[in-house]
């Protein structure tokens, strides 16, 4: 049996990264962001002038794609070259194309083999769109993270980043393979009128419940 797994799904901007590694530092676990595994992949496309639209391209590229998906202290980090990709991440570019990446089905299966592997060794809290649903469909700790779209696009701004939110939460929910939705075993956490202590406190209260069964 794998230990466990905390999924912490939600929309863009729903505070679920900051909440996703309180909960890991909490419970000692690891913070594995997958969308940053989704941004490494269309920042590593545009770099080479690949759309993402270029479906057979991108299959063809997807197996020897020279991205290391690795650890550094007690959070995912994606690699290239040798050195950790950061600010590459939330590039325009990127927020503007990885919806589009993250919808091919081959990328999605490349990636979810990845997400799986972190979780054979060590109990992980990984943040995403589908990780209650497909990546670990058979967890008990499901949350689903989520805060209305004003609020959202005020975090977002506050974080002086462009990202147009809403075109990426309407890519992400539509899409046919793996679309962000909320599982139907999974707790919904608003967070619009909540601390983020609030709602770190009230899942951890939720998995030490389940923890203790
Ligand atoms: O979480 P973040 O906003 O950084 O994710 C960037 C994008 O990666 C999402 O808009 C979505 O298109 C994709 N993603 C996904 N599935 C995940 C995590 C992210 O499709 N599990």
């Amino acid at each position: 049996m794998n230990p466990p797994a905390i999924a912490i799904d939600g929309p863009a901007a729903s505070g679920k990264s900051t909440v996703a590694k309180l909960v890991a530092s909490q419970f000692g676990y690891t913070f594995i962001n997958t969308g940053a595994m989704y941004r490494a992949i269309a920042w590593y496309l545009h770099r080479h002038g690949i759309a993402p639209t270029e479906v057979e391209k991108i299959k063809e590229l997807l197996p020897d794609i020279p991205l290391e998906f690795g650890k550094e202290g007690s959070s995912s980090t994606v690699l290239f070259a040798g050195k950790v990709l950061t600010a590459e991440l939330t590039e325009p570019a990127v927020n503007e194309t990885v919806s589009i990446v993250a919808a091919v089905p081959e990328v999605r299966s490349f990636l979810l083999r990845k997400q799986r592997e972190y979780n054979r060794s060590e109990a992980v809290v990984m943040e995403g769109r589908d990780i209650g649903s497909v990546v670990f469909p058979d967890t008990p700790f499901k949350y689903f993270v989520t805060a209305s779209p004003e609020v959202r696009a005020a975090r977002r701004a506050a974080q002086g980043l462009t990202d147009s939110i809403s075109e990426r939460d309407k890519n992400d929910a539509s899409r046919s393979c793996a679309p962000l939705t909320q599982a139907p075993d999974a707790l919904l956490v608003d967070t619009s009128d909540l601390t983020i202590e609030q709602v770190v406190r009230l899942i951890a209260r939720d998995i030490e419940s389940k923890l203790s069964h």
